[in-house]
């Protein structure tokens, strides 16, 4: 099939193989981008939010012509129960900059724009071409790939594995174990079409701003879980996700938890009159620092969520996929530079960079989080959001009972559920946690 041979070959056409191949190919590598899509884009799924900061270190100038749907000035952060949101709301017009910070995007034009982009800069991007199997030299060093088109092997001095969360070819090559139930999520999402003036009086905004909700709560029926409201242009994405080892314990379905949250009082108004046209369920790596795998090896490096390097407490992704593919492609320079051999001893580079940066940094801050929440799961998707909804009706309600009596009623109701030494231990775990 290809007779060349490739400095690098990049498998996925995500946003982290979107960054580690842009990045190389501007620098000059000879970079051969691989993609089972129809495609890029047309496999991903996003809700999606995209951190300008991160694409920015990339693309200087992607506000130019990147497909950007809404730049957001607004987020509400609800717990809900049955019939009730309790919510912060943070707005600021100083999110109206010149250069806005974070923008909804619709992952299959985005990814298409990125690639265009990835080809512009020199590499060479087949779709519909998935990748196989690695393979390997007599010493066990990945020295190339095969793929499902006709022909031989495909070789190169090193190969990002950007292929996201499942990483097939990563666990079947052995360079990483199978993901756990536990530590990943499964989320389902629609996206809503509405008129573009509806959008904007039901959500207070007006031009390309944006607003966005994010929602814990009786929603996920006791799992541990997050739903969530982004508007763009023209539709509102909605969409929810527990981890997998929940679902099938409760032996529930994604789309029953979305169909519940459609017609949950809060969110109905919302979307009413909207038309559906698109459904998509996806995987989220969850399990944090501790599931990160070996990132780099013999001739190898692995990127994005392939690479678990996903902040599900802060609901980030494609800035940690965008950052770890430029990183892994930023150390893959620096060893050709040097005319160095793509070993496992020299790829150590890229661990060591990721190691200084947000991405690792940020993970491991919240590295005892994830399994607090997933473990507590009742207590804090349930228990706590119908307590807060108790508590703040019994506030508001103007009924003649003595103030005093309604605190005791409210502190009595938080010691009923959860006893005063669950309630200090959770409060202490949390704190740990998060510190
Ligand atoms: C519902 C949902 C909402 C999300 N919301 C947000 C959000 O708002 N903000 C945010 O930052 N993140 C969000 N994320 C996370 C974000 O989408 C991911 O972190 C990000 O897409 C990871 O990028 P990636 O390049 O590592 O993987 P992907 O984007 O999954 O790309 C992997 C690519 O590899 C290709 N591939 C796989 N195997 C092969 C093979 N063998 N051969 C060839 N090609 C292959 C796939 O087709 C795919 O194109 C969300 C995720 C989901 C599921």
């Amino acid at each position: 099939m290809i007779n060349e041979e490739f400095d690098a070959i990049v498998i996925g056409a995500g946003m982290s193989g979107n960054a580690a191949a842009y990045t190389m190919a501007s620098d000059g590598l000879k970079v051969l981008q691989l993609e089972r899509g129809e495609y890029p884009g047309s496999k991903n799924v996003q809700g999606a939010i995209m951190y300008a900061n991160m694409l920015e270190k990339i693309v200087p100038d992607f506000r130019d012509d990147a497909p950007l749907e809404r730049h957001l000035v607004e987020q509400r952060l609800w717990v809900m129960d049955e019939t009730s949101h309790t919510g912060i709301h943070y707005r600021s017009e100083d999110f109206n900059e010149v250069k806005p910070n974070r923008y909804t995007i619709i992952r299959a034009q985005f990814d298409k724009w990125f690639s265009r982009k990835v080809r512009e800069a020199g590499a060479t991007v087949l779709c519909e071409t998935t990748v196989t199997e690695l393979v390997r030299d007599g010493n066990g060093k990945v020295i190339g790939v095969r793929t499902d088109r006709a022909g031989g092997a495909i070789y190169a001095d090193v190969v990002v594995l950007a292929e996201g969360v499942c990483g097939l070819l990563g666990t079947r090559g052995g360079l990483r174990k199978m993901l756990k139930p536990e530590a990943v999520a499964l989320a389902v999402k629609e996206m809503h079409f509405l008129p573009e003036e509806i959008v904007e009086q039901r959500f207070g905004v007006k031009g390309s701003e944006g607003c966005v909700i994010e929602a814990v709560g009786t929603i996920s029926h006791g799992m541990a879980g997050l739903g969530f409201l982004y508007t763009n242009k023209e539709s509102i994405s909605l969409g929810i996700g527990c981890l997998v080892s929940d679902f099938t314990a409760k032996m529930e379905s994604p789309y029953t938890l979305l169909d519940a949250l459609k017609h949950h009082p809060s969110i109905r108004p919302l979307i009413a009159g909207s038309e559906v046209k698109e459904y998509a369920a996806h995987l989220i790596p969850e399990g944090g620092y501790k599931a990160i795998p070996q990132l780099f090896g013999d001739g190898w490096v692995v990127v994005g969520d392939a690479a678990q390097l996903n902040n599900a407490i802060h609901r980030e992704g494609s800035n940690l996929a965008m950052t770890s593919g430029r990183i892994a492609a930023e150390a893959i320079i620096q060893v050709k530079r040097r005319n160095d051999p793509m070993t496992k001893r020299n790829l150590a580079l890229y661990k060591t960079m990721l190691d200084e940066s947000f991405v690792v940094k940020d993970l491991r801050k919240y590295k005892d989080m994830p399994s607090l929440l997933h473990n507590n799961a009742g207590n804090f998707f349930t228990t706590y959001p119908k307590l807060m909804s108790q508590a703040a009706q019994n506030f508001m309600r103007v009924d003649g009972t003595p103030k005093i009596d309604k605190e005791k009623a409210t502190t009595a109701a938080f010691i009923k559920a959860r006893s005063r030494l669950g309630l200090v231990s959770d409060a202490i775990r949390l704190a740990l946690a998060w510190r």
